[in-house]
């Protein structure tokens, strides 16, 4: 059990988010982060987020932490910026978690890329919140499928195909619960960064308050052509260089 002292201190920066018929989500936030970014140390408001198996009160969620494996779980997370809930326009990514490209820096995908110039775009625009989905692995396959799927990739597959070959559909990522932390935070509409408008459509679906949506390309090299090529082919994206598309 922890202390009344504590409980006081964490409490208020606890919030459960409820919805009928579903789990309901414990957000924990705002956290100040300063980020090195570039040349700038740039503070963002950070918040995590669980999903709560039983019905459960943030007290009790406090209470059962330490009996809790949380580390074997991976949480998600958003980094928010500028006066998110109030200003008229705010840029969002929903980024999916790829260890390989946002930690070592892989050239086999544009992860890494995307994040840092996500998180550019997002400080350049004064508000906006970049969601990093900790379940979205390798398109929500896992590290460990991911990296089968590599293998079959080096052997002449592409990205779609690879993760087919393995039993699993072509994306298997979830947007809803990030939706309803975002709904949490923000009322107002939002432009979407992403380079696939089929990706804006399937968030709507969620209730993503959102018509708009802005591209990142870069970071092309010898790597990750053909993984680049297929997400244009198969995966409804649209190629390099589009202007802002709204739909
Ligand atoms: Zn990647």
């Amino acid at each position: 059990m922890v202390t009344e002292k504590v409980k006081d201190l964490l409490l208020n920066k606890m919030n459960m988010i409820k919805k009928p018929g579903e789990q309901d989500i414990c957000l924990v936030g705002p956290v100040n982060l300063p980020v090195q970014l570039d040349d700038q140390i740039v503070t963002f408001q950070w918040y995590t987020w669980l999903k709560i198996e039983d019905e459960m009160s943030t007290e009790d969620v406090l209470n059962t932490l330490s009996k809790t494996n949380l580390a074997a779980m991976q949480q998600s997370s958003v980094l928010v910026y500028g006066d998110f809930d109030s200003e008229n326009d705010a840029l969002i990514r929903m980024h999916s978690i790829c260890h390989t490209g946002d930690i070592f820096g892989s050239k086999r995908c544009d992860c890494g890329f995307q994040l840092r110039e996500s998180m550019r775009m997002i400080v350049a625009g004064g508000c906006g919140a970049l969601f990093y989905l900790a379940n979205h692995e390798g398109r929500g396959i896992g590290l460990f499928s991911k990296s089968l799927a590599y293998i079959l990739q080096q052997e002449g597959f592409d990205t779609v195909e690879a993760n087919l070959e393995l039993g699993f559909k072509d994306d298997s990522r979830s947007y809803e619960d990030a939706i309803r932390v975002l709904s949490e935070l923000r009322a107002k509409p939002v432009t979407l960064i992403t380079n696939n408008p089929k990706k804006l459509a399937a968030l709507k679906e969620y209730g993503l308050l959102s018509d708009t949506h802005i591209p990142l390309w870069g970071d092309v090299s010898e790597y990750n052509k053909k993984y680049l090529t297929t997400k244009v082919e198969k995966s409804g994206h649209i190629p390099a260089k589009e202007e802002i598309t709204t739909i």
